[in-house]
């Protein structure tokens, strides 16, 4: 499943290609999305130019002069740059057509992902306003989270993968982060400290920006935005490695359930 950092990835390697270029039309094989796609997309886009390619929590933000085009790539979406005479795949729904001879592609075999629009004018979209802040962003730090946690007794793990404390801390980078902040997935969120939660919220900044680097995590199902894949699976520390020897007190990494997704800790380094 595409995560923050495969997102963050597309938009830059797609941002270059599209920024800037008029879009001549848009060609819809399969409407049938995890929500239709509008039909007044190929009313508002044609004649039009992305002035900025935006990311907010999972969802990429292409702006034009009459509003936003909000993508969300689901578990199996991709968007990629094609040469507009390249023959579609099977999955490949929605192309937008620019003026450069290439194609901006969606291609979803799925079909949870989405394409949206906001028209100017109309304010923020209601999927975005609930969002907690940008685990990258200014607004994001250890005092948010020990804020936050007061008096909640729910896993810590859950707490961080909530989209409406922070956004994107999805299940392998929360797995990594708090192993690398020492603390046990399970401990109740409301009982940390405000240190431990700065040594936390640090930890889940390294292991996203690291991810973002290497251009994201999921060698299979993902593509960059110019079709190379991401490398950053073989750094991982404990997340699929569950019965394999901790990278740092050489015991025997364990995995278990939590929040019905699985989980992999050091019972010894972490509590
Ligand atoms: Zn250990």
């Amino acid at each position: 499943m595409p995560e923050l950092p495969e997102v963050e990835t597309t938009r830059r390697g797609v941002s270059p290609h599209v920024l800037q270029r008029k879009i001549l039309r848009i060609v819809v094989r399969e409407p049938r999305l995890r929500w239709p796609v509008p039909e007044s997309l190929g009313e508002a886009l044609p004649g039009q130019r992305f002035t900025s390619v935006g990311r907010r929590a999972k969802y990429l933000l292409f702006e034009c002069s009459r509003g936003v085009l909000l993508a969300h790539l689901g578990m199996s979406g991709s968007l990629r740059i094609a040469p507009a005479e390249e023959p579609p795949g099977k999955h490949a729904h929605v192309d937008l057509v620019f003026d450069n001879g290439k194609v901006l592609r969606y291609t979803d075999p799925r079909r949870f992902g989405s394409l949206l629009w906001q028209p100017a004018g109309a304010g923020e979209h209601p999927l975005l306003r609930d969002l907690g802040p940008e685990p990258l962003g200014g607004n994001f730090d250890g005092e948010l989270l020990y804020r936050k946690s007061r008096g909640r007794r729910t896993a810590v793990k859950p707490f961080i993968m909530d989209s409406r404390i922070v956004v994107g801390v999805g299940n392998i980078y929360a797995c990594e982060a708090l192993f690398l902040a020492g603390i046990h997935p399970a401990r109740a969120c409301g009982r940390i400290s405000a240190p431990r939660y700065r040594r936390l919220a640090g930890a889940i900044r390294a292991v996203l920006g690291k991810a973002i680097g290497a251009g994201g995590t999921t060698l299979r199902d993902f593509s960059g935005g110019e079709g190379r894949p991401g490398y950053f699976r073989q750094q991982l520390h404990v997340y699929g490695r569950g019965g394999e020897e901790c990278p740092h007190c050489r015991g025997s990494l364990r995995e278990r359930r939590l929040g019905q997704r699985a989980t992999v800790f050091c019972p010894a380094c972490q509590r």
